[in-house]
């Protein structure tokens, strides 16, 4: 028997694999393309990129350029042959998608170490190492096995991710604190709207531009949760009866219920960031930006993640993953990339080289080593997504306001995000010399 399994060979299985054949431990890398296809891929390539040919950027005074910058300390095996194949796209990586996967799927065929597989797993072994890598659209059989490790409950086949803002770009003298409905401490942020103020967003955010969902996605999606939008195009006052219900808050200057009402629920602890309850939404990024920015308070908000409806497959990560990404009730396998509730091709090329380290690790007989820190962002996106503390998990991509605030707190942007960096690169080259066996 081969010492690991992946399953999976998009970029979370590929990074997997290509670090585990490095640290001279046998792999067995099950791919059922292109015998069968998801909804998405279209060849049988791995780490083929199922939509945008971007991995975001490369400014080191961005969380995306961070993290590549972090990735490369560790010895990233895609992202080198990402930057090969690279496409001009200002300050993005962008990639020619079929000479990469041409490319990565060449450096997996030279590895002697890696025995790849065409077929659909369907069943999981709990005695057999195994990284399950099977992303988003990860087939229904393999859903099924997972299911029965950690409970149909804590996997989700649809992602409804309400925005998410940064603390410091809210108006806080437009803003009050208050609880749920009136029940509870004072947790919430809120924004209070008047009647001009609500009819004004109403009539944006029904007539914004949305994604238009691919036919998978329409069939799959709207049974259990509706956008904001669609909720408001049902009529005039539906918002006003549900997220943006007005009962049990005083507004502070009127001392009176007001109009409609938009909560806002603290994201972490730092209360560096926080997400608009109840505001799943298929909005293009750019109508999001324009429609909630309309909303008393949030004029000015910096969008750390925006919300996104689509056909996505992930675990209740917070719950089932320990910290060093195998399922609590199964510690041989583990899970990385989109599946383990990350979202984006670069978290997922993360995810891969991580859950690979903890996994030699453990086949070397060692304890898996420690998450990085949270001032590094792979730190703090893989601390996010394995904390018992993190409620109503959704898909999360890289971003700053994940990232442990400064000691000092430092008002001019470009500057803090310069901060972040090299701090960032300097706790990733410390835990790396902490792992040196690993490395
Ligand atoms: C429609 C769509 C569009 C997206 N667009 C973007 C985008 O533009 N930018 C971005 O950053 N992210 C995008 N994403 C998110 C994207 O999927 C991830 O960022 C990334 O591809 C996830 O990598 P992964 O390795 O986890 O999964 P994948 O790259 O999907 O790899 C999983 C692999 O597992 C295989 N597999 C599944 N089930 C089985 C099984 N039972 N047995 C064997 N093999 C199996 C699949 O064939 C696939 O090759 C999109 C996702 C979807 C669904």
């Amino acid at each position: 028997m081969n010492e690991v399994l992946i399953i999976g060979a998009g970029l979370a299985g590929s990074e997997a694999a290509l670090q585990l054949a490095r640290r001279s431990i046998a792999v067995t890398l099950c791919e059922m393309r292109p015998g069968k296809l998801t909804p998405a891929h279209r060849t049988g390539l791995c780490a083929e990129l199922v939509c945008s040919n971007s991995l975001k950027s490369q400014e080191p005074t961005t969380a995306a350029g961070t993290l590549k910058a972090e990735l490369d300390l560790l010895g990233s095996c895609l992202l080198p042959i990402a930057r090969a194949h690279a496409v001009a796209a200002g300050s993005a990586l962008a990639v020619d998608r079929d000479a990469f996967s041409a490319a990565v799927t060449d450096a997996i065929a030279a590895e002697p170490l890696i025995t790849r597989e065409q077929r659909e797993v369907r069943e999981l072994d709990p005695a057999q190492p195994t990284i399950i890598a099977a992303g988003p659209l990860a087939t229904g059989a393999l859903s099924e096995a997972l299911c029965q490790v950690v409970g149909a409950d804590s996997l989700a086949f649809y992602d409804a991710a309400a925005p998410i803002v940064s603390a410091e770009s809210l108006d806080m003298d437009r803003l009050f604190a208050a609880s749920r409905r009136g029940k509870g401490s004072a947790d919430y942020l809120n924004s209070a709207l008047d009647k001009p103020e609500y009819e004004r967003f109403y009539e944006e955010l029904v007539t914004a531009q949305r994604v238009v969902l691919r036919d998978f996605e329409r069939r799959e999606l709207f049974a259990a949760c509706q956008p904001v939008e669609e909720v408001a195009r049902t009529g005039p006052d539906a918002l006003r009866f549900g997220a943006l219900k007005p009962v049990g808050i005083d507004d502070p200057r009127t001392g009176r219920w007001p109009y409609a009402l938009v909560q806002l629920r603290a994201e972490n602890a730092e209360r560096s960031a926080y997400n608009l309850v109840g505001f799943q939404t298929n909005l293009t990024f750019p109508e999001q930006r324009r429609v909630f920015s309309l909303l008393p308070g949030l004029e000015h908000a910096e969008f750390l993640r925006y919300g996104v409806m689509h056909r996505n497959t992930f675990l209740d990560a917070p719950r089932v993953l320990a910290p060093d990404l195998c399922l609590k009730r199964s510690p041989q396998l583990s899970v990385a990339g989109q599946l383990m509730g990350t979202e984006g091709y670069l978290e997922a090329v993360s995810g891969g080289l991580l859950a690979a380290l903890m996994m030699a690790a453990r086949t070397g007989g060692q304890q898996a080593p420690p998450l990085p820190p949270c001032t590094t962002t792979l730190g703090a996106l893989f601390r996010y997504a394995t904390d018992p503390a993190t409620t109503g998990y959704q898909p999360m991509h890289v971003n700053y306001g994940l990232i442990e605030p400064l000691a000092t707190r430092q008002r001019n942007k470009q500057e803090r995000y310069r901060l972040y960096h090299e701090r960032a690169l300097q706790a990733m080259a410390q835990w790396r010399a902490d792992q040196r066996e690993l490395f």
